[in-house]
């Protein structure tokens, strides 16, 4: 199972020499097994270069077929969607799966992302065949030869983690979601931080830790996590209630499901590469620190990984 990072920010794309390195494209990984399905997961601005990629194979004569999983649909995780060349070829199929909502359909959503005066293409007019499937929080499914899982996440108006499990290996996309401690995030907008010293209502700390034991399922034994690590421990204790994590916040995930290997994800927007870089050692140094055996990356664009063979291509 090959894994490559297409875009790793998180919020908006931050290009210039400050990003260089890591890369200021938003959230998009494509993981393909050995025996060619493709997947793809989230539709941030990364997906674009992917799809000049995939262009170049048989989606340019209409033959290609890819499967988008969207974590959810905040803006950094599908503004790259309307610019995703497959989709203008006759012939080529895409199927979208994300969570259901209950008042509106996902083509719905989808369809008023490029509705006028937003964008002069919209989605019912692009060439290729789009198909949605809404999941259910919990929803385990097949596409092709990859076993795909999902859970819920803590995040303002809900987000969806998918574990995918192919040739023998697996991978974990946890974001975007707030640790599971303080806030409980559900179809709501939290304006104003809450007293992280205040304790919750019994009800919010058993969902929490529903969620939780959820998320430490879809990791058990994962050969890569990749986690919403947006935040410092500063940042978590200024917007708490923007549903973000914390490096120590994966780490623990990482401990408690046995997980071989972590990428950090969806830099904050502000993050130079030095910065990056600096978060990364001491991530390190903290799971050292705590015995833990994990190893850790900072994602950055155009990060490959091949999990069936345990190593970097
Ligand atoms: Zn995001
Ligand atoms: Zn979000």
């Amino acid at each position: 199972m090959k894994v490559r990072f297409w875009g790793v920010r998180g919020s908006l794309p931050v290009p210039g020499p400050r990003t260089e390195r890591y890369g200021g494209n938003t959230s998009c990984v494509e993981v393909r097994s050995a025996a060619g399905t493709r997947i793809i997961i989230d539709a941030g601005t990364g997906i674009r270069r992917l799809g000049k990629d995939l262009m170049r194979e048989e989606f340019e004569s209409g033959n290609g077929t890819a499967h988008l999983l969207i974590s959810h649909t905040h803006w950094d995780h599908i503004q790259g969607l309307p610019f995703f060349s497959p989709l203008h070829q006759k012939g080529n199929q895409l199927y979208v799966y994300a969570r259901r909502r209950d008042d509106v359909h996902l083509r719905a959503v989808f369809a008023s992302q490029t509705d006028d005066p937003y964008f002069p293409i919209s989605i019912e007019q692009a060439k290729a065949g789009i198909s949605f499937r809404e999941l259910a929080d919990s929803a385990a499914f097949e596409i092709a030869d990859v076993h795909v899982t999902c859970t819920r996440l803590n995040h303002p108006y809900v987000a969806t983690a998918y574990r995918l499990a192919a040739d023998g290996a697996s991978v974990a996309y946890v974001s975007d979601t707030a640790p599971f401690s303080d806030i409980l995030f559900e179809n709501q907008y939290i304006a104003q931080p809450p007293s992280l010293r205040a304790s919750l209502p019994e009800g919010d700390r058993a969902k929490l830790r529903a969620m939780r034991d959820g998320v430490v399922r879809l990791c058990e034994g994962a050969d890569l996590v990749i986690y919403d690590t947006m935040f410092t421990p500063d940042d978590y204790y200024r917007m708490p209630h923007y549903g973000h994590s914390r490096p120590s916040d994966a780490l623990d995930v990482c401990r408690h499901a046995g997980a071989r290997r972590l990428a950090l994800f969806h830099h904050a927007p502000e993050r130079s590469d030095a910065e990056v870089d600096a978060i990364l050692a001491e991530t390190r140094s903290q799971a050292l620190g705590s015995r833990l055996s994990l190893d850790i990356t900072a994602a950055y664009e155009g990060f490959d990984l091949d999990l069936g063979s345990r190593g970097s291509i």
